[in-house]
Parts: C-alpha cells; sequence; structure tokens
C-alpha cells in the first residue's frame, strides 16, 4: 500500500499549491491560518494516496460515504496505527436515516444534517453509545429541487429540535454547497448568504456556531473572503476522482 515516487511528487505539488492559494486568499481577506481548516476530501480517492498526504502534514479529511469511510479507515488502521490515530475524519456526503447508527460518533464533525427525521435517528444512537456529535446543518442555498440540504425556510425550526429534544447533538455551525460548480466568484452570493443565515441563527439559537463549511477546489478563496472556517479541497489536491 504505497505510492510510487512519481505520484508522491504530484500530490506534493498539488498540495503545495493548494496551500499557497490557502495563504494568498487569507492575506487578500486579511485572515489568519488558523482561522480556516483545509479539509482534504478524500472520496474514491485510495488509502495510499490519504496515506501519503497525512505524511505531509494533513491530518483532515472529508469522505462522502459512511461505508467507503470506514472502509479506508481500518486499512490506514492496518497499515500504519501511529499514523492513523492522528487522523481526524468529517462526514461531508449525505446521510441517509438508515445510516444514522454507522455515521452518528464516528466523525469527528458532521457537516450534512439536513432533516429532522435524520437528527432524531442520530441522537437515539448517540444516546445509546453516551457521546456527543459536532454537527452543522447543511443548506440548499440554491433553492435547487434536486439537491441534498435543507430549504432555508426550515432552518429555525431543525435548530428548535436539535436544541429542545437532541442533547447528543452539538450543533457548530452551516455548510453549503452553491449551484454553481468551479465558477470562481459566482459562487460568491451563496457563501455570503450562508453567512448571513448563520449570524441570524446565532441570535435565534443563542448558540456561537463557529463553523461556516464552504469552499471547493474552483472557488475555495471566495468562500475565504466570506468568512469559511473550513474549505473542502479535493481535486485540487488529489487530481481527477478516480471513477467508482
Ligand atoms: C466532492 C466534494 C468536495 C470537493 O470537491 P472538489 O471540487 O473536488 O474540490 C467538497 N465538498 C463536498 C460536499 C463534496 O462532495
Amino acid at each position: 500500500m504505497t505510492m510510487d515516487n512519481d505520484a508522491r511528487d504530484g500530490l506534493r505539488q498539488h498540495y503545495e499549491a493548494v496551500l499557497s492559494r490557502l495563504e494568498k486568499g487569507l492575506g487578500i481577506a486579511g485572515r489568519k491560518r488558523e482561522e480556516v481548516l483545509l479539509l482534504a476530501v478524500s472520496k474514491f480517492q485510495p488509502a495510499d494516496a490519504v496515506a501519503a498526504l497525512a505524511a505531509m502534514g494533513q491530518m483532515d479529511f472529508g469522505e462522502n460515504y459512511v461505508q467507503e469511510a470506514l472502509e479506508k479507515r481500518h486499512e490506514l488502521d492496518n497499515a500504519d496505527l501511529t499514523l492513523a490515530s492522528k487522523l481526524r475524519w468529517h462526514m461531508i456526503g449525505h446521510v441517509q436515516s438508515r445510516k444514522a447508527s454507522q455515521t452518528a460518533g464516528n466523525f469527528c464533525l458532521i457537516h450534512t444534517l439536513d432533516s429532522v427525521k435524520l437528527a432524531s435517528a442520530m441522537e437515539k444512537h448517540l444516546c445509546q453509545l453516551d457521546a456527543v456529535q459536532k454537527v452543522l446543518i447543511e443548506v440548499n442555498v440554491g433553492d435547487e429541487d434536486q439537491k441534498t440540504g435543507l430549504a432555508r425556510e426550515d432552518l429555525h425550526a431543525l435548530a428548535d429540535h436539535v436544541q429542545s429534544s437532541c442533547p447528543h447533538l452539538s450543533l457548530q455551525g452551516l455548510m453549503c454547497i452553491p449551484p454553481v460548480y468551479d465558477a470562481g466568484e459566482e459562487a460568491r452570493p451563496y457563501f455570503a448568504l450562508l453567512r448571513k443565515l448563520c449570524e441570524e441563527l446565532r441570535l435565534h439559537t443563542g448558540l456561537a456556531l463557529p463553523e461556516l463549511s464552504m469552499g471547493m477546489s474552483g472557488d475555495f478563496e471566495w468562500a475565504i473572503a466570506e468568512g469559511a472556517t473550513i474549505v473542502r479541497v479535493g481535486t485540487d489536491i488529489f487530481g481527477p476522482r478516480p471513477h467508482k
């Protein structure tokens, strides 16, 4: 389970290019490096690519499918437990309610809470585990019909449900995937909208809600300019995703 040297050099170059874009974006926004977490999105990427990136110092990884994430982690544990134990895994894909028990308690942050049903299913499982799970609510900022994420108008109701009925869920903020992909500045109004929704939700709930998860390979500088605290970058670090 090792990458050849050429592949590793390519990965390092991509990773360094993303880190320098990050620094530049932070500079323009007048923000500090520690204010923004870079999440390496490793969906469909093999465990050896994750291990190679971790050896370069990247510790936070995002996965979209719970089964794939758990299998990859298992493989990494077997390969190098010391390194694997330092990694922090984030769930950034849509979670079906029937997968709630596999997901809740298994990630340092779940970015994609999007329904009362899912919140209740996670709460039930976490109660049995006696564990608290940090979550973000995913908002459908483009009001797209076929998209995952919660409709804006339902945001306060879901937050109320979490506050009143889900003591094992710790709400940390909001996440979005804009309706425009790889479009740079065109995504910016959606990032601004998520920031505004988060400010309103802070007032509504009285919670700190420190996290805004927004920005991907094609637009993360614009997300940083609008206050992102977590950017999720896949393609520009790992290269194109292998097909599943
Ligand atoms: C795949 C994915 C990403 C990464 O997208 P890239 O364009 O490859 O950087 C970020 N966030 C979510 C939710 C994703 O599904």
